[in-house]
């Protein structure tokens, strides 16, 4: 049978069974820092419960849900999770996690989560001041040196790690 509905780059399988996930099963996503980058991960929940447990080692786990055929794919994902893994990315120096972070707070603004108030430079690097829109507390983002066709690049990684259209 045809997939109808589409699912961004995910499998739409658990990693583990290989089952194909149905239209509304509840899974959970389990994202690994690899050295190759990150890896995701499906488990639908029977095998979520007898996972390894390296699996608790993930650096980022959300449950998800298949979506109807016609629900709007923006909806997927919670602002929940965006805004957990882009707090998980703070502190980290590595290139491509400091490119996540940058462009998921584009992401954020771009929701009106997220508000800039300014710019400044910190150990030759430029950092963005920033703040939640409900809460008052400075959220630091350095700012890489991304043209435009690398964020649009880092963006479309993101979308596909979190069925998100960036
Ligand atoms: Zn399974």
């Amino acid at each position: 049978m045809a997939r109808e509905y589409d699912i961004a780059k995910t499998s739409g399988a658990c990693s583990a069974c290989e089952r194909e996930l149905t239209v509304e099963e509840d899974f959970i996503v389990a994202l690994f820092d690899t050295a190759e980058g990150f890896r995701r991960d499906d488990f639908c929940k029977s095998c979520w419960e007898s996972r390894p447990d390296d699996a608790d080692q993930a650096f980022s786990i959300w449950q998800s849900r298949i979506p109807k055929p016609d629900a709007p794919k923006k909806q997927v994902i919670n602002n929940n999770v965006l805004v957990g893994f882009f707090e998980k990315l703070a502190g980290h120096d590595e290139p491509a996690k400091i490119n996540f972070r940058f462009v998921l707070a584009l992401m954020l603004m771009r929701k009106k989560l997220l508000i800039y108030d300014g710019s400044d430079e910190e150990e030759g690097r430029e950092v963005w001041t920033m703040h939640f829109r409900k809460e008052q507390s400075p959220v630091k983002v350095i700012r890489p040196e991304l043209d435009e066709e690398h964020i649009a690049e880092v963006g479309s990684q993101l979308g596909a790690l979190f069925e998100v259209e960036t």
